[in-house]
């Protein structure tokens, strides 16, 4: 029997919902997706802005001369936005999806660049698509290495689900058959171009321990009927994508998820809802709703629903989660453990290598591929052999012209002219991918005195390299350039680029899944330990990171877990 809140508010059709999704971005447009077309009535409160799909990327069609600076981010606006700004993907071509850094400020206790996008789409307009199922190593490593807590989950248990997402989203690849990185369900591949190709092959001939490989990445090489019943196109290969891509040529929240999730009549949509904290029942031992301010009035709302997906990316996540108090839980939602906000983790990105290699003269390419070449981890894979725990992917990728591995040449002028018309040197790019090991003192808590405008309190980031990241590191350069000094590479230079976590923008954990609730929160199903009809299914609900990119496992874990909840409302479980 629902409670007596519910029933009063089940009279009130705008506020009473079967499910709530707090987030529409990656992981909280998938949540919408699969509850709607499972018939549940769903709420999809997202903070930002709403962004319509081909009709709010107003930038998409733009040349370089359409633009007041040709793109580039205006001085002024770089001072105003130290921490944006290093953010490779902030240009004025996509200022407009970022959040500036004055807007909603937030306590570095330690340094840590925390990129957000607050939008219907979150980061999924802007993300780098780059998509890679995690290994059995992944969810293995834990247990094996005796570091956080166990995975609950096998990857076995999310093959299916990894297929059911990719067959959906559309994920270019090739069949490798490597279990450090296990083949989807693929589009046809992109190409390498020759360089890189003949990199990958003398790479893979000289180690018996690596297998290079072309990237995978969420563009629609070869749209398939589910891509066309989204009305999305083939990619057209022009990497503009943080724009938004009105041909829906890679995966976002805005191109596939949402759209699909409206057409069942079951989605409602509210933007510019500030999610405040989950509201729960101390009778019923569940939560019944949301506490909502709008964004703009500052008015505060209830929604209701039976259950409940914490969509709004990891650190966000942790803070709706922590601010969500009451007597059963007076330190956050679930968290009778103290660990809510704990074990956060990231990617180690702080290693680059730059090179030109030789030769190719003759040779050319045309188009804007969005995936180079990539190296699946091989430290650490089926032993702890090495000095640290744990180990690295590696992307790199090789251009010819002005753009890669020219450094120093006058930007006006003559020369620059004549540079123009100049194929130039090829040159080489390659970065690592490390895996960061979950610590309890890595951590977000909130400020117990400075509120945001909406009168949420400010989240501190408390999150820091360890000695394991900087023999990682080493370990990285190290290989690196004996690799690119195997394939042909000169004039290679090794980068610590010594940015702060963050930047990577694959934060993760705070929320952990575990089989047992004295050391995580959230069991199997990504439902809380002691509350179920709330399920955390984005980055905060991660035990560790693995080398792989994060996202396609959000999306596969949120099916899965949203197909659970749905079966455990049958069932009369939640
Ligand atoms: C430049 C860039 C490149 C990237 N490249 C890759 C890549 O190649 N591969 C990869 O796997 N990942 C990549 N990522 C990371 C990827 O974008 C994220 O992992 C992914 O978007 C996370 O999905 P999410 O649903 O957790 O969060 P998001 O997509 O960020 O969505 C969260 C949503 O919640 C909303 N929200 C937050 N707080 C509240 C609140 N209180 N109330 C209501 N709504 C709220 C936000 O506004 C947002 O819309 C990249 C990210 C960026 C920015
Ligand atoms: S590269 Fe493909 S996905 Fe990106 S903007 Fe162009 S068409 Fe769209």
């Amino acid at each position: 029997m629902p409670d007596s809140l519910y029933i009063s508010n089940r009279a009130n059709k705008l506020k009473s919902y079967d499910a709530i999704v707090i987030g529409s971005g990656i992981s909280g447009g998938w949540a919408a997706k699969e509850l709607c077309d499972h018939g549940l009535k769903t709420l999809v409160l997202e903070r930002g802005k709403n962004v319509v799909h081909v009709k709010d990327y107003p930038t998409a069609m733009k040349n370089p001369w359409d633009f007041a600076h040709r793109g580039q981010i205006p001085l002024k606006m770089q001072k105003e936005n130290p921490i944006l700004s290093k953010c490779y993907a902030f240009s004025e071509a996509s200022q407009h999806f970022f959040v500036k850094d004055q807007e909603h400020p937030y306590i570095q206790e330690k340094p840590f660049d925390w990129i957000r996008g607050y939008q219907v789409g979150g980061k999924s307009l802007l993300w780098a698509r780059a998509t890679q199922r995690w290994s059995k190593y992944d969810f293995e490593g834990p247990a094996r290495d005796g570091y956080a807590v166990p995975w609950p989950i096998k990857y076995e248990e999310l093959a299916p689900w990894y297929s059911h997402v990719e067959r959906f989203a559309g994920i270019s690849g090739n069949l490798d058959g490597l279990d450090t990185m296990p083949d989807g369900e693929f589009l046809p591949p992109w190409e390498l171009n020759c360089v890189e190709k003949d990199m990958v092959e003398r790479i893979n001939n000289s180690y018996h321990d690596r297998k290079a490989i072309i990237g995978r990445c969420a563009h629609l090489t070869k749209p398939a009927p589910i891509h066309i019943a989204q009305a999305r196109t083939q990619c057209q290969a022009r990497t503009l994508c943080e724009r938004g891509c009105p041909f829906g040529g890679y995966f976002s929240s805005n191109a596939s998820t949402l759209p699909w999730a409206t057409k069942t009549g079951n989605l409602t949509l509210r933007p510019d809802s500030v999610v405040h904290s989950l509201i729960y029942d101390e009778k019923k031992g569940r939560a019944t709703g949301v506490r909502v301010i709008d964004a703009h009035t500052k008015q505060e709302t209830e929604y209701f629903a039976r259950i409940i997906f914490v969509n709004a990316a990891c650190l966000n996540s942790n803070l709706i989660l922590l601010n969500s108090k009451s007597s059963r839980f007076p330190d956050g939602f679930g968290n009778d453990n103290g660990l809510l906000g704990k074990y956060i983790c990231f990617h180690n990105y702080r290693g680059t290598l730059n090179a030109t290699i030789d030769g190719y003269s003759d040779k050319y390419y045309y188009g804007r591929k969005p995936v180079g070449a990539m190296l699946p981890n091989f430290r650490n894979v089926h032993k702890h052999e090495m000095d640290f725990m744990r180990g690295y992917m590696v992307h790199f990728s090789t251009g010819r012209g002005n753009a890669v591995g020219v450094q120093d040449q006058p930007e006006i002028g003559g020369a620059f002219k004549d540079r123009q018309t100049e194929a130039g040197e090829w040159g080489v790019f390659m970065m690592m991918q490390g895996e960061t090991i979950p610590k309890e003192t890595n951590h977000v808590r909130l400020s117990p005195n400075t509120n945001d405008p909406w009168g949420i309190p400010q989240l501190i980031t408390s999150v820091a390299y360890d000695d394991n990241d900087e023999k990682v590191l080493k370990d990285f350069l190290q290989q690196g350039k004996e690799m690119l000094e195997k394939t042909g590479c000169r004039n290679i230079m090794q980068n610590d680029s010594k940015q702060s976590p963050g930047l990577d923008i694959h934060e993760m954990g705070g929320c952990r899944m575990g089989s047992d609730p004295k050391t995580s929160l959230l069991n199997k199903w990504n439902q809380f330990h002691y509350c179920k009809n709330v399920l955390v299914t984005d980055g905060a609900s991660m035990v560790s990171t693995s080398t792989q990119n994060p996202s396609l496992t959000f999306m596969a874990l949120t099916a899965r877990a949203a197909n659970h909840a749905v079966e455990e409302l049958k069932k009369g479980n939640i």
